[in-house]
């Protein structure tokens, strides 16, 4: 569960807002839930495909940043159709993606998950970051 925090539009107070990726039946979702210690107010947010941009950083804080990569690199070219499938986005874009396929731990799972359909197998590695202090 990654974390943030903004303010209660009921109150003004501080609130914290939880939230998560998941994996069901082969599609992406995410959802999450924010609660007010102040007034109580609840509100509960989700939506399907990729987790928005402004949601990622706080996701990768926790789990990290993960690297899919091909286990033979004879399946290029059928791995660019399912990512150009799964991402919605051109040849020339998916070629650079798949050169450098990064992202949260679940995004590329579900990335997987349509290469494995199509009899591709990969590999999720953590990817190690070099300017961490401690
Ligand atoms: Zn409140």
């Amino acid at each position: 569960m990654a974390q943030y925090t903004q303010i209660c539009s009921s109150c003004g107070a501080t609130e914290i807002v939880n939230y998560r990726q998941h994996l069901i039946k082969g599609e992406l979702y995410w959802s999450g839930y924010a609660n007010c210690k102040s007034c109580g107010s609840t509100i509960e947010f989700d939506g399907q495909g990729d987790l928005p941009e402004e949601l990622k950083p706080a996701i990768l804080l926790e789990e990290g940043e993960w690297q899919l990569v091909l286990d033979d690199q004879n399946d290029v070219v059928p791995a660019l159709r399912v990512l150009r499938k799964r991402r919605q986005i051109s040849l020339q874009d998916a070629k650079a993606l798949l050169n450098d396929l990064r992202g949260t731990k679940t995004t590329l799972a579900w990335i997987q998950d349509g290469l494995r359909q199509v009899n591709i197998s990969s590999t999720l590695v953590r990817c190690v970051s070099e300017d961490k202090n401690g």
